[in-house]
């Protein structure tokens, strides 16, 4: 059967960049990653900037300073200072022509007659941001690839960019086959139950920079599957939870394949969710997750996630394990590779992580008071504590 890293390579292989869009500055840019360079229209700083409160001085003066006006940040002051002359300068404003340094407020003594003595030397450019220093015009402040953080959004209006071309989100229809299901705000009666991977689902597209389109649930009944998946294949891609494994009502891949989608692999070694359908239809990329939650979840996280970074244009695609180790002596016991939700505590000293009782991949609720998940090797052995564990971190 397929590993892990082997479905992921395949899931890279598969997925493809989207096109680009231009986007306001204001509008929904977190997380979105450029698709062109780019550069500053000025210097930056645009003129030699004061970075304390204090008195702009020429560092190569000797003696008290006759102090002749007051600049603040935003102020216009043209009058070069001329020998012995100091000006009083507050934070972000320019510097008087000719001085070359401001001395701090605190490191200053008033004199009689509007005079101050400066007690030490002073060297020159001391508490001040020359003109350029950040960036120059024409320079290339931020490159294609990159993905945009509140700091980021900052550069681009230092820079007056208030539209920037960004690969387009990707949009991903979430269809929930199961006779059992009802919506959430539903009463269940006797052996249905409500339908909670289609918001648990969202919230993961939304924090892996996709938009979600719910598209309800859907009967296990091949007229119906057929019908809300043709509908489906119109998205960037797919996601399906439930309905994919080998039951009799398990249509979804037999559906999919009937719809032209090309079928990439339908199972993984890995535990919770063994069968994980991922397919391709043109530019749609589908996967059908397992049903149970902790099985979507945590499928979501080692694959569409990545597929989800591809299209939006990031890099450094595959999910990041951490290491931490265990609290107390663990025996686990599994033909495959476990994702085991576990409590983390951080020390001085790195982290370590408590395996919590879990009831399998149904359990979502003991998923909700973990961190993240030990990541176990097939087998059976006793993880001695104090042993270092692989972890995939919860969001
Ligand atoms: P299946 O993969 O369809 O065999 O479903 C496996 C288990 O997951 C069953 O207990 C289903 O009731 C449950 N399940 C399927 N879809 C959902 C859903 N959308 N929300 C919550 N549980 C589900
Ligand atoms: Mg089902």
């Amino acid at each position: 059967m397929l590993t892990v890293q082997a479905a992921q390579e395949l899931v890279l292989r598969h997925a493809r960049i989207l096109p680009a869009e231009t986007v306001a500055l204001e509008a929904g840019l977190l997380g979105r990653v450029l698709a062109e360079n780019v550069v500053s229209d000025l210097d930056s700083p645009p003129f030699d900037k004061a970075l304390v409160d204090g008195f702009a001085v020429r560092s190569g003066d000797a003696g008290d300073r006759m102090v002749v006006g007051e600049i603040t940040a935003g102020s216009e002051w043209s009058r070069p200072l001329s020998a012995g002359e100091t000006a009083r300068i507050m934070t972000g404003a320019p510097l008087p022509p000719g001085a070359d340094a401001v001395v701090m407020q605190e490191r200053v003594q008033p004199l009689e007659g509007g005079r101050i003595r400066i007690a030490e030397p002073v060297r020159p450019g001391h508490n001040v941001m020359p003109r350029g220093r950040e960036m120059r015009r024409g320079e290339t402040v931020l490159r294609q690839g990159q993905l945009l953080r509140p700091q980021e959004f900052g550069l681009l209006a230092t820079v007056g960019k208030t539209a920037v071309s960004v690969i387009r989100r990707p949009l991903v229809g979430v269809l929930s086959p199961g006779d059992e299901l009802v919506e959430p705000d539903c009463v269940p009666v006797g052996a249905q139950i409500r339908n909670s991977n289609a918001v648990m689902l969202a919230g993961q597209i939304v924090r892996a920079g996709g938009e979600p389109h719910l598209l309800g649930i859907c009967r296990d009944d091949i007229e119906q599957l057929r019908k809300h998946i043709h509908e489906g294949l119109r998205h960037d891609m797919l996601l399906l939870s439930g309905g994919v494994s080998a039951g009799k009502l398990d249509l979804v891949p037999k559906v999919l394949t009937e719809l032209g989608v090309q079928a990439i692999f339908h199972k993984v070694a890995m535990k919770p969710g063994k069968p994980l359908f991922f397919g391709k239809r043109e530019t749609c990329l589908v996967f059908g997750l397992p049903g149970n939650p902790v099985s979507a979840l945590v499928g979501f996280k080692l694959f569409v996630h990545v597929a989800l970074n591809v299209q939006r244009g990031v890099t450094d695609c595959l999910p990041r394990l951490s290491v931490a180790r265990l609290e107390s002596r663990w025996r686990h016991s599994s033909d495959r590779p476990t994702y085991h939700p576990c409590r983390l505590r951080s020390t001085p000293g790195g982290w370590f992580a408590q395996p919590l009782p879990w009831f399998g991949s149904p359990d979502l609720r003991t998923v909700c008071e973990s961190d993240g998940f030990c990541v176990f090797d097939p087998g059976t052995r006793c993880y001695e504590a104090g042993e270092t564990v692989a972890i995939l971190l919860s969001d």
